[in-house]
């Protein structure tokens, strides 16, 4: 009989978002005549912009034409769309890449899984704690780890609590490790790293000859000046960083699907023989044989994202994301709720007051306010006692939802 990947039956059953799920059924078909208001997804809300459209339109009318069709096109990406990239988000920052140092993807969710492929079982990997899950189960699914304690840590993963006592910047691992990711804006918390910070983390991976995943996701949404954009704006990033990038956040890609990952050619790390190989050739190889590239129409999609109009629409959304942050945010502290994030990445993390649990705070949100969020303890054992609330959705529920938890809470 065929043998199955024994690695997934360490993982725990996905038990996060059905549970809210479940949760928000029952109350709902307990109490039909309220109106409940989610923000308690990580999806964006609104529509693609009318340039990207444009340029999504074209490309596929592009294929119905014999001279412009296109059929495989480079696994890595169209040079077009990367030079691009390279020209639009990169260079404004002082960072200078070459073409061949970005790779186009479907999403970075798979990017962050799959770059696991290049580096050896035995790497000592940390991640943050909360946390994206992905980075942690798809380490489990690789083997790298042991069984799942009683608090919810994996037998060798390294985990950095980050919490309100270290500003949700994780302090440096006390043990040697390889492999560091680290997500700036930050999902779940909304933290960022200063540049000084950032430089720290830099400084450590290059002492201890360990590789960053540095993922920016959201990027886009920093608002205050002075806060990296990209680790290679730290001067020896590109000697132990990789920088995952997507259009899902930024662009209202989610369904659409288009990422990019950068491997500097100066990476280079360890061959077990005393000898040292460039990552970016092995990831090369590796999107070669396995992955067959974006779909042209959505890599024009995407490079529309980059033009003068499509950044000023894209902009334009992402503002009114982050003005619903501002009213979440504010509105909490007015109802006496301590809460970070929400300035420089489209989450708010709050702290769930009188001490409640997570899963405590979801359950009193939901009966006395009609409102839906997310329990931080689903993304991490440190994320309990906080919970997360999302800026995508409609103004107009944003401001009900925040003129209930001012009126409603505590009673
Ligand atoms: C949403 C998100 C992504 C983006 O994933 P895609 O596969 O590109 O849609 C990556 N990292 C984090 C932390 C996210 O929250």
């Amino acid at each position: 009989m065929a043998r199955i990947n024994a690695n997934y039956l360490k993982l725990k059953a996905g038990y996060l978002f059905p549970e809210i799920s479940r949760r928000v059924s029952a109350f709902a078909k307990a109490h039909p005549e309220r109106q409940i208001i989610r923000l308690g997804i990580g999806d964006v809300t609104k529509p693609l912009v009318p340039a990207v459209l444009d340029a999504f339109h074209q490309g596929v009318d592009d294929l119905a034409s014999s001279d412009r069709f296109h059929g495989y096109g480079p696994e890595q990406g169209y040079d077009w769309l990367i030079q691009t990239i390279i020209d639009k988000a990169y260079k404004p920052l002082g960072v200078e890449l070459d073409v061949s140092e970005m790779f186009i993807s479907d999403g970075s969710k798979c990017d962050s899984a799959n770059i696991l492929d290049i580096f050896a079982l035995d790497n000592v990997v940390a991640i943050g704690d909360p946390v994206y899950p992905v980075y942690n189960d798809t380490n489990v699914m690789i083997g790298r780890t042991g069984a799942c304690d009683a608090r919810g840590y994996y037998e060798g993963i390294v985990y950095m609590p980050c919490t309100e006592e270290n500003g949700f910047l994780p302090a440096f691992p006390e043990q040697k490790v390889d492999i560091i990711y680290l997500c700036f804006p930050n999902n779940p918390t909304g933290a960022v790293a200063t540049r000084e910070q950032l430089k720290g983390w830099v400084d450590y991976a290059l002492a201890n000859d360990a590789v960053i995943f540095f993922d920016a996701a959201y990027e886009a949404f920093i608002t205050e000046p002075g806060i990296p954009h990209s680790i290679y704006e730290i001067e020896g990033a590109k000697r132990c960083a990789i920088e995952l990038r997507s259009f899902s956040k930024t662009a209202g890609f989610t369904g659409v699907r288009c990422g990019l990952t950068v491997v500097p050619q100066e990476l280079k790390a360890s061959d077990g023989q005393g000898g040292q190989v460039a990552l970016n050739a092995l990831w090369n190889r590796r999107q070669s044989t396995k992955f067959n590239g974006v779909s042209y129409p959505v890599q024009r999609a995407a490079a529309a994202v980059y033009s003068a109009t499509g950044w000023a629409q894209v902009q334009q959304v992402i503002d009114f994301y982050m003005e619903n942050a501002r009213i979440i945010r504010e509105g909490l502290q007015a109802a006496g709720i301590r809460c970070y994030g929400g300035v420089n990445a489209p989450y708010i993390w709050l702290k769930t007051p009188a001490g409640l649990s997570s899963w405590d705070f979801f359950d009193r949100l939901l009966d006395q306010c009609s409102v839906v969020g997310t329990p931080g303890s689903g993304f991490g054992p440190s994320g309990e006692g906080y919970f997360r609330l999302s800026a995508f959705g409609e103004r107009a529920n944003v401001e009900q939802a925040v003129e209930r938890i001012r009126n409603g809470w505590g009673q």
